[in-house]
Parts: C-alpha cells; structure tokens; sequence
C-alpha cells in the first residue's frame, strides 16, 4: 500500500508521516503559529476594531508569500487535499481548547463558499477546518445558517459608490432563530482584509445571537 500511495511531507519530503497528514511531525512543530487565540487585543482583532461587533478572534498561523503555509494552502484549495483542512482544524482546535476565553462558544459556523465552488473543489475548505476543530473540541457545526450570495446576481445592479461605502451584502441568513441567544465562533481559512467575515457578522447579527468570536487558519502579513 505504501509503495502504491506513497505518503510524504510537503514540508521535508520524508515519508515518515502519520496516516492521513500532510506534514511530519516535526514540520507540523515548526509551523508558524501566531499564539494570537491566548493573545487579547491581538493584530487579528485589531482588523474588525470599529467595523462590526465581536467578542474574541484569533488566527493559528502567519501565511507569507512562498511559504510552507502558502503551499499547504493552496493544496487545501485547488488540490483537493482535505487532509491539510483536518490538520488546521485540529491544531485551532487545541489552541483554543487551551484559551479559556473561548469556553462559552456553543456552536462554529464555517464561511459559506458558492455552491459552484463546491461542484468543482469536492468540499467548503471552511467546512472541512471546522471538523477539524471538532475532533479535538467538541461544538457542533451549523454548517447551513449562512449561504453565500452571487455576487454577478445580487450586486452589479447597485451602484458601484455604495457598495463600497457599505458592508458588502454577501450571505443570506437561514432560519435565524437557531442562533438566538448562542455564542458563535466563524470559521474561516485566510483571512486578509477581512471583508469576507465583517460582511458574514453583519448577516448573523439579524438572528440576534449572544456573541460572536472569528477563528481562522491563517492571518496575511
Ligand atoms: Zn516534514
């Protein structure tokens, strides 16, 4: 079986990894981890200060040009490597196991992608990390409550100044009363600038849940 699907570390190259990993464990203990979920006032909550309102957010990792995460990235994507989103998901899972401020969360909702992406990438990237986050901190995924938007069908009719003035209006809320009262934790792959969860936040804050705290893989530098 070995020989048939030879298993190696996209970080080293040696085949001496664990079953259903992409990194050896050594690679896996020299990512870049950011700490950001233990951090208060962190650089990944200082993106949504005064835009909309949350509780708590962090990142597992620094993501850099031409990097080890990029790569492990891009196989998460374009590559149908569901493995790395598993491994993601299970490394935020202990890191925010280990911040007690994240206790309260009830449930994750991973970010929508569109149903088309899904057709051609054989899952939501978002989806597979909050598994992964599962199997190592036990919260259901309300994988439904958001859909994403075309955004060719719902946006190119406004004009064009005040969509840029505004949240974008990217998701729709389903049945919102199943987040009434809950504490949320969204789930995310990279976050950048950060538009994609400031419009997701503005979409649940409709359903009046309790609070809402952001949890990704990977913060751009
Ligand atoms: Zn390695």
């Amino acid at each position: 079986m070995h020989l048939l699907y030879p298993q190696i570390c996209f970080g080293c190259g040696t085949d001496q990894v664990e079953k259903n990993k992409p990194l050896c464990n050594p690679c896996i203990h020299d990512l870049p981890f950011t700490d950001f979920f233990k951090i208060n006032e962190n650089p990944v909550e200082k993106i949504f200060w005064g835009r909309v309102p949350f509780l708590h957010a962090g990142a597992l990792l620094f993501f850099t040009k031409d990097s080890l995460v990029q790569t492990l990235m891009t196989q998460l994507k374009y590559h149908h490597n569901k493995k790395v989103g598993i491994l993601f998901g299970q490394l935020m899972g202990q890191a925010i196991a280990s911040a007690e401020k994240f206790e309260q969360i009830d449930l994750l909702i991973p970010i929508p992608i569109l149903p088309s992406k899904i057709n051609s990438r054989g899952y939501n990237q978002s989806q597979v990390i909050a598994m992964g986050i599962q199997q190592v901190w036990n919260r259901p995924i309300f994988g439904d409550v958001l859909t994403k938007k075309n955004w060719s069908n719902s946006q190119t009719k406004k004009d064009r100044k005040a969509r840029l003035e505004q949240v974008p209006d990217l998701f729709i809320l389903n049945h919102p009363n199943s987040i009434e009262g809950k504490n949320i934790l969204l789930v995310d792959d990279v976050l950048t600038t950060g538009a994609t969860l400031e419009a997701a936040i503005a979409t649940l804050m409709a359903g009046s849940p309790a609070s809402i705290s952001i949890a990704v893989a990977a913060y751009t530098l």
